[in-house]
């Protein structure tokens, strides 16, 4: 290396730049944000809950006719509710009839309970939570985790009308969900994204509703931004008696600059400004180890997602008739949801990520001229006033320097190494909300096998 591109390769890793997220460069708080959060009822998120596992069962087989017990009674109430909540709210049922298949011993037909918040553009932006419940007989969720049996859905004789109060899994998710559902309807802002708010069925059969959803996304080639999903999210009361209710885990599978992981980072970032009080552990996998839950239907079909976790689980209670609204604590979940809430109107309110390949899928990233620059090129975003560059070293998993730039679709950084370093860009709106930052992703080199002749 020359004594001068030494220089400037020390010069721009000087740059005022940060080492987390929780300290990075950030728009100023936005008064509407600060309103949606604001806006989150504790009370509400107690009521609807308590109503919830009034149904006595919400299993995704159990009774469909009884206006006061059973799975059909409880979404219709979801629909109602949703419906009362707001006339901005395009209510309705995502019906799918599901064929007989695992744990689903007969055909049934399945009813997400959807919300949707037209903004000015058509991408979508998710925040769910499942409303089926379980309850799995003695031991619940602590017996499978042991290895102690297999999974009893799906035996002859499995009772579906058996209570599953399912307070917490996920009727902690279902309340913040429709409670976000009115908050953002009720602030009556204009979202640039569109917002869509759905509590699923079929979690517990193999996160069956929400993935007839998402395929049926692909399939119709809709544009998601992100799906905020939230599954076990009230408790903080761990079973091996540790409290905490100042932090909350959001799990998001890779690869280390997938979108899923950029929405993490994003998240933590938000929560940092407007909800100080709570923490956010980012978790760089899927879920849980060997669990799962409906975002997992998402990133499946390619687009974006996370899930939120309360901070320590009792498995004890999960999936048996002990699931019951003394454990929840719904100032801890009212936090999970201020925290859903911020992130989510920050992102909705900014313009889309840019996209940073091409017709063919490269790479607009190139060495420059010189062939030692980052050269980074990227398409135009409707509504953006700005870009935001972002890079790192490879071995870190978070930006370690950010620069806003303005309103160009190229930025060369002389002298950096794209062999060495990682770069994202970002648009940020004329209010100085910021999309998700787009990785340029160094693809993995795929080849043959070579033909070797046998002696
Ligand atoms: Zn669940």
């Amino acid at each position: 290396m020359t004594l001068s591109r030494a220089l400037t390769l020390g010069l721009l890793l000087a740059l005022p730049a940060t080492t987390g997220a929780q300290t990075a460069i950030a728009p100023d708080l936005d008064p509407r944000v600060q309103q949606i959060v604001a806006a989150v009822s504790e009370t509400r998120l107690k009521t609807r809950a308590t109503t919830l596992v009034g149904f006595g069962t919400r299993e995704s087989m159990s009774d469909t006719t009884s206006a006061i017990r059973g799975i059909g009674a409880a979404r219709q109430w979801i629909h109602d509710e949703l419906r009362r909540s707001s006339g901005r709210l395009q209510v309705s049922f995502d019906t799918h009839v599901i064929a007989p298949q695992g744990r689903f011993t007969r055909q049934t037909e399945l009813r997400n309970v959807m919300a949707v918040l037209p903004g000015r553009s058509a991408r979508r932006i998710y925040v769910t939570g499942h409303y089926d419940s379980l309850n799995l007989g003695s031991g619940g969720q602590q017996a499978l985790n042991a290895g102690g049996g297999q999974n009893p859905q799906a035996r002859a004789g499995f009772d579906h009308d058996t209570p599953a109060p399912g307070a917490n899994d996920d009727g902690s998710g279902t309340v913040l969900t429709m409670e976000l559902a009115r908050v953002f309807a009720e602030s009556g802002l204009q979202f640039d994204a569109t917002l869509v708010f759905i509590c699923w069925a079929g979690e517990e059969q193999g996160l069956v509703g929400s993935a007839a959803h998402a395929q049926q996304l692909a399939a119709d080639q809709v544009t998601v931004e992100a799906n905020f999903n939230n599954d076990i999210v009230g408790n903080i009361h761990g079973g091996n008696g540790v409290i905490d209710a100042e932090t909350v885990r959001v799990y998001a599978v890779g690869p280390e600059d997938s979108m899923s992981r950029s929405l993490a980072r994003y998240i933590q970032r938000v929560a940092a400004l407007y909800v100080p009080s709570h923490r956010i552990r980012l978790m760089a996998r899927e879920d849980r180890f060997g669990r799962g839950s409906d975002q997992s239907s998402f990133t499946r079909q390619g687009f974006p997602a996370v899930v939120f976790r309360e901070a320590n689980e009792n498995f004890a209670k999960q999936h048996t008739a002990a699931d019951t609204l003394e454990g929840v604590d719904f100032a801890y979940l009212a936090q999970n949801a201020r925290v859903n809430a911020a992130s989510a109107a920050s992102l909705a309110l900014a313009p889309a990520a840019p996209k940073v390949t091409g017709p063919t899928g490269a790479n607009l990233l190139t060495r420059g001229p010189s062939g030692y620059d980052a050269q980074l090129t990227w398409n135009a975003v409707p509504g953006a006033v700005a870009y935001r560059i972002a890079w790192r070293d490879t071995w870190s998993n978070d930006w370690q320097h950010r620069q806003t730039i303005g309103d160009a679709t190229e930025f060369v950084l002389p002298n950096v190494s794209i062999d060495d370093f990682v770069f994202g860009v970002a648009a940020v709106g004329a209010d100085g909300h910021e999309s998700l930052t787009s990785a340029y992703v160094s693809p993995v080199r795929r080849s043959a096998d070579v033909k070797v002749v046998k002696p």
